[in-house]
């Protein structure tokens, strides 16, 4: 079987109309998660359609676990991808779909953007990194995106920690491909590993070694994705572009090398002002002219008139306000910091508490009564000044601000209007959540 397909036009529409078929077979002999009323039954199909047609401006891409309808939802018809539809669905309060979880800050390379420069502390206990992973799948984490700082700089701990896991979630390991060897890739994938996200801020191989401040960087890129495909791992390009080279139309260049390599995702991350750039106000791309050419480009190599096998995962279209807005908070996404700070996204440097000196029930519940529903704010852009006050003015020397400081910026906090989306689902607080055809508490 390809492990590297693409579906475009009525082949993507089979796809789905495959897909919805299996899912309505599959919960059609399970009447008792439906509490014996066709009626909840038949809402729970409905609210599964509304939830996956929401990336049909996506290509479907095939990897050795299925078909991708999108970058974070799970390989269609792995395990993980039920447990995504289930925990959404089917569990109350809904469970987050991914979690960025970080094993390791060490790292060296010294790339501007760092989300976590200001970061803090000793990695967590092996044990604790561990049994939190175990912890986060059964609350519905369905996608693992394991990072560092680099964490092939720690390879026995990424082993243990992608060998923990079960099959409920799809992993992938974000890395620069520093420390990356066949032998070692081999033994992820045999272990659970689905693919691997390498960094690559140019396909200008001096600007990005420039950006990296390591010479051979984007040579050290080039070949770890070689490798990964040769391994039989899917991989995704994580690219940070800059405006320049936005309006440079160095996008294409980028997709063009991914295509070539053999990369099934290219995923455009928009710069944020947090880590090493907190408090920063100017490259942040916020001009509706630059969003517009992202999102223009993001319909393009996901349709037909794409050349491309690559797809392209841009984050400005994906948190549209009619797409997914802001899942931050465990809407969708949160992230655990190497030193085990829950935040509720990567961008985020505020965090909820830490889990080695609390519960994981505690903190977790702290963040998602904060974040009790979905919001279509992107909040590392709203948020990101008040953020940086609070940093100075408290006279701190590296972030996530703890959960004290943390308390005060979310008592007032304005995340926007409702995300369309999630508010048709009436699966969330104030949604009408756990109405007459709601979930059935098991
Ligand atoms: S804060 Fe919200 S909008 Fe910003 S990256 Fe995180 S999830 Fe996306």
């Amino acid at each position: 079987m390809r492990d590297r397909a693409d579906r475009t036009g009525w082949a993507k529409a089979l796809l789905y109309l495959r897909i919805a078929l299996h899912v309505a077979g599959r919960y059609g002999v399970r009447p008792r998660a439906f509490g014996w009323n066709p009626l909840r039954y038949a809402v729970f199909l409905g609210r599964a359609l509304r939830l996956l047609l929401a990336f049909r401006h996506d290509k479907p891409m095939r990897t050795r676990q299925g078909w991708k309808l999108n970058l974070y939802v799970p390989a269609y018809p792995s395990a993980a991808f039920f447990h995504t539809i289930e925990a959404k669905l089917l569990f109350r309060p809904p469970g987050p779909t991914t979690v960025v979880y970080s094993m390791t800050k060490a790292c060296q390379y010294k790339c501007p953007h760092c989300y976590q420069r200001n970061d803090k502390g000793a990695d967590a206990e092996e044990a604790q990194l561990l049994a939190t992973a175990r912890r986060l799948q059964d609350i519905g984490v369905a996608l693992f995106d394991i990072e560092g700082g680099e964490p092939f700089m720690r390879y026995d701990r990424l082993l243990a920690l992608v060998r923990a896991l079960d099959e409920r979630s799809e992993i992938w390991v974000n890395t620069t491909g520093q420390g990356v060897t066949p032998e070692r890739l081999e033994e992820l994938r045999r272990g659970g590993a689905a693919g691997l996200m390498v960094s690559v801020h140019s396909p200008d191989s001096s600007l990005h070694d420039a950006f990296c401040g390591v010479p051979g960087a984007f040579e050290t890129a080039c070949a770890c994705v070689r490798m990964a495909r040769k391994a039989g791992l899917a991989v995704t390009l994580n690219s940070v572009l800059s405006e320049e080279e936005l309006q440079r139309g160095r996008l294409s260049e980028l997709m063009a090398l991914a295509d070539e390599l053999g990369c099934h995702f290219v995923q455009l991350i928009h710069p944020k002002p947090s880590g090493a750039w907190l408090g920063r106000d100017d490259q942040m791309q916020r001009g509706g002219a630059i969003i517009r050419q992202v999102e223009e480009a993001h319909r393009h190599y996901n349709s037909g008139a794409s050349t491309c096998i690559t797809a392209l995962a841009a984050q400005v279209f994906e948190e549209r306000p009619d797409m997914l807005g802001c899942t931050a908070g465990a809407i969708d996404r949160f992230y655990v910091n190497a030193n085990g700070e829950l935040q509720p996204c990567e961008f985020l440097n505020i965090s909820f508490g830490n889990l080695a000196r609390e519960s994981f029930e505690v903190v977790y519940g702290r963040m998602r009564t904060a974040f009790p529903n979905a919001r279509t704010d992107w909040l590392c852009c709203t948020q990101a000044s008040e953020i940086h006050r609070l940093f100075v003015e408290s006279g701190s020397k590296h972030t996530p601000l703890p959960w004290e400081l943390t308390r005060e910026l979310v008592a007032g906090w304005d995340r926007g209007e409702p995300t369309p989306l999630y508010r048709k689902l009436r699966i969330y607080e104030g949604d009408d959540a756990g109405g007459p055809l709601g979930p059935v508490q098991s």
